[in-house]
């Protein structure tokens, strides 16, 4: 599903944030991707998402080159793409219902489908009772919460996720990552950038192991 091959992503002073990345990913697989602060991460994430694009190599996301998507079909493209941001991305003008079903509203889904929805997730969460609510009012961990359902609700084939237990307490980050496995469980490829050893050992997944912008280690259990 997923190719780099001979990736390279150099910004202004000659930082290496990519330095000749190859690996690929099969649908349907879960993988971690970690490694200390300023390793390449969120490089790579952002890249595969078309936020950037890389300077030297390719990357093929179901045999496309996705440097050749053009600005037009760039959001059918991510359409396909579940992003949990680290920084969440939240409409702070809307209440939390509305930035949960904002992904299916914009694909017209019907209005009761997505009210079912919105509402199994914010229960299976925990937020019952928070919906009205704008995302000033939620914790850190609960806005994390909110953007990783948004990702979650469509259901997308490809979900790329930046730290997105590292607002949260452990009992949280568990109950999350089982909502991970669930959603890969079905199909869903996973990409989760984090460098919480602990939560990445308990998994048992894939690893790929990033150094100064340079893989060090792939391994799967
Ligand atoms: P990680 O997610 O592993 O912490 P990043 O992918 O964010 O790492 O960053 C990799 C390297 O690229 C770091 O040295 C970082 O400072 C640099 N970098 C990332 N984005 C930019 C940018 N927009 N401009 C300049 N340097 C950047």
């Amino acid at each position: 599903m997923i190719k780099f091959n001979h990736v390279f992503k150099i910004y202004e002073k000659n930082i290496k944030a990519l330095d000749d990345i190859n690996f690929s990913v099969k649908k349907g697989e879960f993988v971690f991707i970690t490694g200390p602060s300023g390793a390449g991460k969120t490089t790579i994430l952002n890249l595969l998402y078309r936020e950037d694009i890389a300077d030297m190599g390719s990357i093929f996301v179901n045999n496309e080159d996705i440097a050749h998507i053009s600005e037009r079909k760039l959001p059918f493209y991510r359409r396909n793409i579940g992003f949990v941001f680290q920084d969440f991305k939240l409409l702070f003008d809307r209440t939390i219902y509305d930035n949960i079903a904002l992904p299916l509203v914009i694909t017209k889904t019907d209005k009761k489908f997505i009210k079912n929805k919105v509402e199994e997730y914010i229960e299976k969460t925990g937020l019952s009772g928070k919906e009205n609510l704008t995302p000033w009012h939620l914790s850190g961990g609960e806005k994390q919460k909110v953007a990783i359902i948004r990702a979650f609700i469509i259901n997308p084939p490809l979900i790329l996720a930046d730290e997105p237990t590292g607002n949260l307490d452990d009992e949280s980050s568990w109950e999350i990552m089982k909502m991970f496995e669930e959603i890969n469980s079905k199909g869903t490829t996973i990409l989760f950038a984090s460098h919480n050893k602990e939560l990445i050992q308990k998994m048992k997944k894939r690893v790929i192991k990033l150094d100064k912008g340079r893989i060090i280690s792939d391994e799967s259990v």
